[in-house]
């Protein structure tokens, strides 16, 4: 691939080692998707005291899950898995159904706060940066996404190393490393959450056009990256 890509690659590298000692501790939130792939075999292959986790909502798909067992079986590690409140999900599934998301934005948002938002809260606290696997390029909510940003929610620095990383790129990177990844990504799902909440898309569409579909672009993000419950620019959380 082309000296961009090698820069890019260094560059994330870099970052990943400058987290490792001087952010410490700190953790990746892991979705096992493409990118958190390359996160997960740069940071373990390294052996960087980086912790990886995965939000574990009661709701993913099984070749979702058996990434977990791939992992462990190909760099012999165990991802940490968080779950939500059982009590909290046994009195949204009584008030509302097990699938009351599809009724509205706000019933939506509610399941991804306690099967994920609550879960995430938990797996950073004690830490001093996160990491994702976010890209620009994956949607119109992440446009302005920096390489890393004041996380004022959780008091720490949270850290996107992949920002300006491609879908080649990505590619690139899992092919020529012989990186494991989800199955699903064979089948149409360029991007992968929660089973009832993700399906294959076509080919041009855009990469988030399978999640939460019935929603309108600017509303599909999850609770995860945003401030005080309210989805900002990223502009607007570095300013604030
Ligand atoms: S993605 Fe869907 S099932 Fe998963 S937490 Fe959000 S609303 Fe609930």
């Amino acid at each position: 691939m082309s000296a961009e890509f090698d820069s890019k690659l260094a560059a994330t590298r870099a970052t990943l080692e400058r987290i490792a000692a001087e952010f410490a501790p700190a953790v990746f939130a892991s979705s096992l998707a493409a990118e958190d792939m390359v996160l997960t075999d740069l940071i373990l292959r390294a052996k960087l005291p980086i912790r990886v986790f995965t939000l574990e909502t009661g709701r993913l798909h099984q070749e979702t899950l058996g990434m977990v067992d791939r992992i462990r079986e190909v760099y012999g590690y165990e991802v940490a898995l968080y779950k939500p409140d059982t009590a909290a999900v046994d009195a949204y599934v009584k008030n509302h159904g097990l699938n009351a998301f599809y009724d509205s934005v706000e019933m939506r948002k509610e399941c991804c706060r306690m099967r994920k938002v609550e879960p995430l809260n938990r797996a950073l606290a004690g830490n001093k940066a996160w990491i994702t696997g976010q890209r620009r390029a994956q949607s119109t909510t992440r446009s302005e996404l920096a390489m890393q940003e004041d996380d004022p929610a959780h008091g720490m620095q949270k850290f996107n190393p992949l920002a300006d990383w491609s879908e080649d790129d990505v590619w690139h990177y899992l092919r020529s490393n012989n990186v494991p990844y989800n199955p699903l990504h064979d089948k149409g799902y360029p991007s992968i959450g929660c089973e009832p909440c993700t399906r294959a898309i076509q080919p041009g569409e855009d990469v988030r056009a399978g999640r939460w579909w019935w929603e309108s672009p600017d509303s599909k993000e999850c609770g995860l990256h945003v401030v005080d419950g309210k989805l900002v620019r990223i502009k607007a959380a570095q300013e604030a």
